[in-house]
């Protein structure tokens, strides 16, 4: 079983590689924005109250998301293995994942963070924007406000896996057939 994050800023590729994983190794996929996302769909209280502070472009409050992730992991107990996407955002987080895995007898591989630029991501939100229906990725400053916030709040968390000897960075720019295989090679040497 192999349970990987995958890191990286908004605009990364981390979904559009996700779905590749997903598809070669059978993991599950667990991405907390998807899960506050579904949870705007049906309208309900935690959806509501995550939409507020997803349209400022910051970040929601460690104990939303870490619970949404607990419940996930513990619906899926035959799960080959888990692929995390969009979290942990904070350092928060990461301790608290850790707890999770041991409550759960399991571990985190490594995390596989996608490097790309602040321009390229702007440039691709924006184009994403045209079609995701995304209001956060229709203006450029909010698009600016969530690079922003992953490079104070996010980025320590890959301080925390290089610390465990589990960080590989992997460059996030050219085609995504090509991304997709330095990925699997990581992977694979798990
Ligand atoms: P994403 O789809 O990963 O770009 O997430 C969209 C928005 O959901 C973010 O801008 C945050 O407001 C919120 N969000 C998603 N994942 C997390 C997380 N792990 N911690 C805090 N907020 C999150």
């Amino acid at each position: 079983m192999q349970n990987i994050v995958l890191f990286g800023p908004p605009g990364a590729g981390k979904g559009t590689q996700s779905q590749k994983l997903i598809d070669k190794y059978g993991f599950v996929h667990l991405s907390t924005g998807d899960l506050l996302r579904a949870e705007i769909a049906e309208g309900t209280t935690l959806g509501l109250e995550a939409k507020k502070i997803m349209d400022m472009g910051i970040l929601v409050p460690d104990e939303v998301v870490i619970g949404m992730i607990d419940n996930r992991i513990k619906a899926n107990p035959e799960a080959k293995g888990f692929i995390f996407d969009g979290f942990p955002r904070t350092v928060a987080q990461a301790e608290a994942l850790d707890s999770m895995m041991t409550e759960n007898g399991i571990k985190i591989n490594g995390m596989i963070a996608l490097v790309v630029d602040d321009e390229e991501l702007t440039k691709r939100l924006l184009i994403r924007g045209q079609t995701s229906g995304r209001a956060d990725d229709q203006n450029e400053e909010l698009i600016r406000k969530r690079v922003q916030e992953y490079s104070t709040k996010t980025m320590p968390v890959a301080d925390y896996y290089t610390k465990q000897g589990k960080y590989s960075a992997i460059g996030g720019i050219g085609e995504i057939e090509e991304i997709f295989t330095h990925i699997c090679n990581v992977i694979d040497k798990f």
